[in-house]
């Protein structure tokens, strides 16, 4: 067993990790260590060969192994990080301060004096065990399936049928067919499409993929391997219309219904919203532990990756701080009004600037988006066809903002 006193440790080398370790090193501390499972850091961006990465961060159209190249180049500049790879954190002591890492070298224990999680998120699970059938092979997560094509280069089947059409569903749509595997149909449970009305048009519509809206999987049959799914409509409470199944002979069904933030190793010491899973934080980051600081997908689904990246790099900046002279200004909530579903941060830090990213309850053909601090208007600006797929990102510098708590809402 080892021991190692570090200034910041980061769990995970995703796009949230390695921009972390930049703004850490960036601020000028000692020594930053990323551990990282995987072989690789990059994380799920080394599946991603598709295009749509980096427009904002880079300026540039890359693919996802692209972007992580990018973003590694830019780590390798800092003599004072260490990413090490195949390192897996099995267990966190909050009370000592301890991180432990299992690795082939044996355990190792860090006392970082801040940490960075950067876990990002797992496939949700469609709950499978409620729909009526057999349980065959052929029954695949998108992301699973998007291993084997893209990494592995195997395919999942002959005929699909996929779950959901959030933008990884649809990639995976448009990804399967390239590859010679007949997409039947795409099937959505929400009246309205889950993704970006881009990929809408490059995924499905070029390729004549037939999307059915408010309806579902009822049934999955076969003997060893899948061979036929049954969908059927959905009422207005989300339950299958009597009358309304259809019949796809499909040897494979791929589940796309949406990531979950990678936080039960933490769950019992930091705050967890239990509504997303994600770990809460404040505008800088930090968690509801003073010396714990979160960034990427295990705080919040985020649409882009530019966006993940930004929020690591201001985690690393204040995590370093906190290093460095145990920076904890005061802090205020950030609460959802009328409208908002989902709103990241929670807390607003003195001294920061608020970096707003927001998801709306329902579709709003139009509607103001309006941020306030007591009785100072901050922003208010009328947004046209918001849709809870579709993130909204709203900066605020910090010469805008003082003390007191901060509400958000969408008026219609
Ligand atoms: C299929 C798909 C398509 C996408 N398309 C686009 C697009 O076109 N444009 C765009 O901008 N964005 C896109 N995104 C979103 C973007 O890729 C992600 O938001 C971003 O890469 C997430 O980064 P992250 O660092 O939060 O998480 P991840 O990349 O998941 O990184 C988390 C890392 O933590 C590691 N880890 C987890 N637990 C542990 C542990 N206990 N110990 C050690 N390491 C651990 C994991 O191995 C992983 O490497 C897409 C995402 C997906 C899944």
């Amino acid at each position: 067993m080892t021991e190692k006193n570090i200034d910041v440790l980061v769990i995970g080398a995703g796009a949230a990790g390695l921009g972390a370790a930049i703004g850490a090193a960036r601020e000028g501390v000692n020594n930053v260590v990323i551990v990282e499972r995987d072989d690789r850091s990059g994380g799920i961006l080394n599946q991603c060969i598709h295009n749509g990465f980096g427009l904002h961060y880079f300026r540039e159209e890359l693919t996802g192994p692209e972007y992580a190249e990018r973003i590694k180049s830019i780590v390798a500049q800092y003599p004072n990080i260490d990413v090490k790879v195949e390192q897996y954190v099995h267990q966190i002591d909050h009370r000592r301060k301890e991180v432990i890492v299992a690795s082939t070298e044996g355990i190792t224990i860090y006392r970082p004096k801040s940490l960075v999680v950067a876990t990002g998120a797992r496939e949700r699970p469609m709950g499978g065990v409620l729909v009526p059938g057999t349980r065959p092979a052929g029954v695949f997560t998108a992301g699973v399936a998007q291993r084997f094509v893209n990494l592995e280069n195997r395919l999942p089947g002959k005929r699909a049928l996929i779950v959901g059409s959030g933008d990884i569903g649809l990639i995976m749509a448009r990804r399967l067919t390239l590859e010679g595997v007949e997409v039947v149909a795409v099937v959505e449970r929400m009246p309205y499409p889950g993704g970006l009305e881009r990929n809408i048009r490059q995924c499905l519509k070029d390729f004549d993929i037939p999307l059915y809206l408010s309806h579902t999987v009822v049934g999955i049959y076969g003997k060893e391997r899948l061979e036929e799914v049954v969908i059927a409509q959905l009422d207005e409470s989300f339950k299958p219309i009597p009358g309304t199944e259809k019949k796809f002979k499909v040897d494979t069904l791929v589940l796309s219904v949406g990531l979950i933030p990678q936080s039960t190793l933490f769950k019992d010491f930091l705050k967890i919203d239990s509504w997303t899973k994600g770990i809460v934080t404040s505008s800088s980051g930090r968690s509801s532990l003073n010396w714990v600081f979160a960034a990427g997908n295990c705080t919040v689904i985020y649409d882009l990756v530019d966006w993940v990246t930004d929020e690591g790099t201001i985690a690393g900046k204040f995590a370093a701080m906190y290093a460095k002279n145990n920076w904890e200004p005061a802090r205020f909530f950030v609460e959802k009004g009328t409208n908002v579903g989902i709103l990241f941060p929670s807390w607003y830090e003195e001294g920061t600037n608020l970096n707003l990213y927001l998801r709306v309850k329902k579709p709003i053909a139009e509607g103001t988006i309006r941020v306030k601090q007591r009785n100072n208007l901050l922003y208010s600006k009328k947004h046209l066809n918001l849709l809870p797929s579709e993130m909204v990102s709203i900066k605020i510098p910090e010469s805008k903002l003082g003390s007191g708590d901060i509400l958000v809402e969408v008026l219609e």
